[in-house]
């Protein structure tokens, strides 16, 4: 705890953490020392690990770094929280991230952008962007972020950590701030495959408090991380072809391709001609389940109330236009419009259609390979700045982490390599749904 806390300080201008819960953790870390002397400890022993502002903690501020929860806190903790804590982590603090998880830079905060601890000058990327820098940096042994089209797994490739998206529904929900809950996970983010094995064992499984949560019985993750099997493994032709991808990146993610096939595994190029229509498909769904979502915030239940409305109306208006920031009310907007009456059809219908498709596509893909491999983004790190102008080049980011997300099926990504710049490249793996414990045993694999 003295460590990650001494890093925390050091670090503070990488702006990774929101709030740091220093006397507790210190607390905690005595009734732990305890029980490891009387032997009761539980299996995360010590582990400190750090929260993105979208999980609930009992008393806790819960912000989803956004103005409009100002001052709001948890009455409750989320589930997947309560067991680290059941098992004797330390939860050091709440991370910075962007405003409710709408973002791919961490520039959409309303605390401001966090650094990316291999370049201030550039991003970490998002929406996790301050819980990827924070074990990046080593302020944590671990994470817990929250990934609805690849919050996780792209800020890992970012910042050179591993980064775990579950099957969708294998982790419950209760307690994380809803942004499109037919595609919200918590993720895990840590330094390698065996954190997230053991994290991902200790939060998944059912949960009275969640009906969406998976009833499966939970594998012992952590026992099953090594494989000498020979895989089946496609990688995605279209992917590789598409315009804006970094010739570096794409070098870095083919020569793994390579090394594999060398190492005897089947490799073989996939065709998935939906590449077009993913981030469109994506972004007309969640932006119509983010509109709904975000309908509770109204000054009258959460957080921040306006100090200039006159009736009612004026009341939820004056406190969504101050208490949201930009990128969120454009979100509301366009979900709003994709879900009203005379365009419902045309968008919202026909996206759920397409995304059926990318859906029966993928798990076709996965029937006839044990994964799927592409990159995780199609740059590395950008510079700040550089895309907050135009929101289509941002949404792009996402192209290569969607697909997992519209599909439901695990996905992960893992550090394989550093462009010339010095900055990380992150290798994306898809398997089918459930099969998380051949992901993570082939992930520590190729590490
Ligand atoms: N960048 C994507 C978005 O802005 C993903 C965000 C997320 O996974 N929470 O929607």
């Amino acid at each position: 705890v003295e460590h990650y806390l001494h890093n925390i300080k050091e670090k503070a201008d990488l702006n990774a953490f929101l709030e740091v819960f220093e006397q507790e953790a210190y607390t905690q870390a005595d009734i732990v020392d305890h029980k490891l002397a009387n032997g009761t400890a539980g299996k995360l022993a010590g582990m400190v690990i750090g929260i993105k502002d979208v999980l609930a903690f009992e008393g806790h501020s819960l912000q989803a770094s956004s103005q409009i929860l100002n001052s709001f806190k948890s009455l409750y903790t989320a589930t997947a929280v309560q067991r680290l804590i059941a098992e004797d982590a330390i939860i050091i603090g709440r991370q910075n991230c962007d405003e409710f998880a709408m973002g791919a830079s961490n520039e959409n905060s309303s605390f401001g952008p966090v650094l990316n601890a291999d370049d201030h000058s550039r991003v970490p990327g998002g929406s996790s962007g301050g819980s990827a820098v924070a074990v990046q940096a080593d302020m944590c042994l671990a994470s817990i972020g929250s990934d609805t089209g690849g919050s996780v797994r792209q800020p890992a490739s970012f910042c050179g950590i591993v980064g775990l998206k579950p099957t969708y529904s294998r982790i419950s929900r209760y307690g994380l701030i809803a942004y499109a809950s037919s595609f919200d996970q918590i993720g895990i983010m840590t330094k390698n495959v065996a954190d997230a094995a053991l994290l991902l064992e200790v939060m998944a499984g059912k949960d009275e408090y969640d009906s969406t949560v998976s009833q499966r019985e939970v594998p012992a993750y952590s026992e099953l991380l090594q494989t000498e099997k020979k895989y089946k493994i496609g990688y995605i032709r279209d992917c590789f072809e598409s315009e804006g991808l970094d010739a570096e990146v794409k070098n870095a993610i083919l020569g793994v391709k390579d090394m594999l096939k060398e190492a005897g595994h089947q490799v073989e190029a996939v065709e998935f001609p939906y590449l077009d229509y993913m981030v469109p498909t994506y972004y007309i769904l969640t932006t119509a389940e983010a509109s709904s979502n975000l309908g509770r915030y109204d000054g009258v239940k959460y957080g921040y109330r306006s100090d200039n409305a006159t009736d009612l109306t004026s009341l939820y208006k004056k406190t969504r236009a101050e208490g949201f920031g930009q990128e969120v009310q454009r979100r509301i907007m366009l979900g709003t419009f994709v879900l009203s009456a005379d365009y419902y059809d045309a968008y919202y219908t026909k996206a759920q259609k397409v995304r059926r498709l990318i859906k029966e596509k993928t798990d076709e893909l996965l029937q006839a390979y044990d994964f799927l491999i592409l990159p995780t983004a199609p740059t590395t790190a950008f510079k700040i700045g550089e895309n907050t102008a135009n929101p289509l080049a941002m949404y792009l980011a996402d192209i290569f982490t969607v697909q997992a997300s519209l599909a439901g099926v695990p996905a992960i990504s893992i550090p394989v390599g550093r462009d010339t710049n010095g900055l990380s490249i992150g290798l994306q793996l898809m398997t089918r749904s459930f099969e998380e414990p051949a992901l993570l045993a082939f992930s520590n694999y190729i590490l």
